[in-house]
């Protein structure tokens, strides 16, 4: 069998928005919105049936960080959560390092938000490839129930958390540590529900028998109307690898009846959580549609925002989002509860992310947010939580806005005191 072959056809080129965003996480979503309100025509593209991202999909129930000042569109996520009742009070980030809300409420949040902006959705829509020339995105081929299709946008942002708009478009991209390459572990979040008897459930009788000593890393946390979100660390697995990806999912899953197991013999009597939650009359309810990544591609982009600059507070000109949480740095070497720095080194005063952070080395039309941002691994352990994603989306969204509306031809031209401003008069605290 011969390894490659080529393959060439004719699509429908079905838009050409001013903007196109890719993934509709939170960074994408923030983006979109911060553009829209801009003026521009956005499009947002997203390969599930719903926005919000690992949030969304991967049963990520909490804002990590500080949840006030992060800009006029996250500050309006939580307003409307609140006035539904979906998130817990405020408390500043120095007090309480998350801050809950229920996942399904912010689904709906979001999606209602995107159709009241007027941004283009299409959801169940997967960016497969993108034609780049001279280091401008030409096309990105979108696929979805109707075939494979073009869109040929001015500007890109790509907000897939995976860097993949940037890594199919040939700008570099890095995954992992300098050494080998190993991404920060994947964990499975999946949910249990009180149904108030004892032995609520019978399990399967192959499953793993976990006991204190060999289980994974295991994390709970309660949920209002007697939920438990459970969290698991899944090593030995390269997110960046669609088939070591793929085995990952379904070891994961396989691992849940074993979990539960586990929880249900022992978490009421070694107190697995802060709240010592007892599970044994709670059963399996639903596991999250996808693995929770925290770490694949990031771009190489014109700054790499580096440990050292967490960790002095840097603050930089072209400044566009404050990280505040700590190096969330688990090692990926082992399934334990251990990080990659000592405990008394992940506490990081408040830094910036510039702007330059954003760009894809020589880029002429993309920029990224998110989880994809260039940064070293470490930098990114912290600057991934979803405020700062967030904060970093509103920054791409108004970058992208000034490009389109000034003719710019690199987003290297933009004005980045101008950008700062217009994100501060939206909301954003940028010290
Ligand atoms: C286990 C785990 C626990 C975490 N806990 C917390 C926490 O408690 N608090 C916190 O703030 N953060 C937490 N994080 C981090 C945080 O959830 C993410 O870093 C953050 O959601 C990143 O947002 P994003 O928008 O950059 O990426 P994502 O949320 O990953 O969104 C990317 C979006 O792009 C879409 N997409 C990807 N590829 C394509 C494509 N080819 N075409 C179309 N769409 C595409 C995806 O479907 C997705 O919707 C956790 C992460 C993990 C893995």
């Amino acid at each position: 069998m011969r390894p490659y072959m080529e393959y060439t056809k004719e699509v429908r080129v079905i838009d050409n928005p001013d903007l196109l965003v890719v993934g509709g996480g939170i960074a994408g979503f923030s983006a979109a919105v911060a553009a829209k309100r801009a003026g521009v025509d956005v499009m947002l593209i997203e390969q599930y049936s719903v926005l919000g991202g690992l949030a969304a999909v991967g049963g990520v129930g909490a804002f990590c960080g500080e949840t006030k000042g992060q800009g006029e569109v996250f500050d309006e996520i939580v307003w409307k959560l609140e006035r539904l009742d979906a998130i817990s009070p405020y408390e500043p980030y120095e007090k309480r390092e998350a801050r809950p809300f229920d996942h399904e409420v912010l689904k709906l949040v979001l999606q209602d938000m995107a159709v009241k902006e007027g941004i283009k959705l299409l959801v169940h829509t997967r960016m497969v490839d993108v034609v780049t020339e001279n280091q401008k995105i030409e096309a990105v081929l979108v696929h979805n129930v109707s075939g494979v299709q073009a869109i040929k946008p001015r500007v890109v942002i790509d907000c897939t958390g995976d860097g993949v708009v940037a890594r199919y478009g040939g700008f570099p991209c890095v995954s992992g540590d300098p050494l080998f390459h190993k991404a920060l572990p994947m964990s499975l979040i999946f949910f249990m529900r009180d149904v108030r008897r004892e032995r609520p459930n019978s399990l399967p009788e192959d499953i793993t028998k976990y006991s204190p000593e060999n289980v994974p890393m295991v994390s709970l946390w309660p949920e209002p109307d007697g939920k438990v979100g459970v969290k698991f660390k899944v090593i030995g697995f390269d997110p960046t690898d669609g088939l070591s990806l793929s085995r990952a999912e379904v070891f994961a899953r396989s691992q849940i009846f074993s979990i539960v197991g586990y929880l249900q013999e022992f978490a009421h009597r070694t107190g697995l959580s802060e709240d010592k939650i007892s599970v044994k009359t709670y059963k399996y309810d639903y596991a999250s549609m996808q693995i929770g990544i925290r770490e694949s591609w990031r771009i190489i982009g014109e700054y790499v925002l580096v440990v050292d600059d967490l960790r002095i507070g840097r603050k930089f000109d072209d400044g566009i989002a404050v990280g505040r949480f700590y190096l969330d740095a688990l090692d990926p070497n082992t399934d334990k509860r251990e990080h990659i720095v000592s405990s008394e080194a992940l506490e990081v005063p408040p830094y910036h992310i510039p702007y330059r952070s954003l760009i894809p080395k020589d880029a002429k039309n993309l920029l990224v947010a998110g989880r994809c941002l260039s940064a070293d691994q470490l930098a990114l352990s912290s600057a991934r939580v979803m405020t700062t994603a967030s904060m970093m989306g509103q920054a791409a969204g108004k970058a992208a806005a000034l490009i389109i509306e000034n003719h710019l031809d690199s987003p290297l031209d933009v004005d980045v005191t101008e950008l700062r401003k217009i994100l501060i008069e939206h909301g954003a605290i940028l010290e």
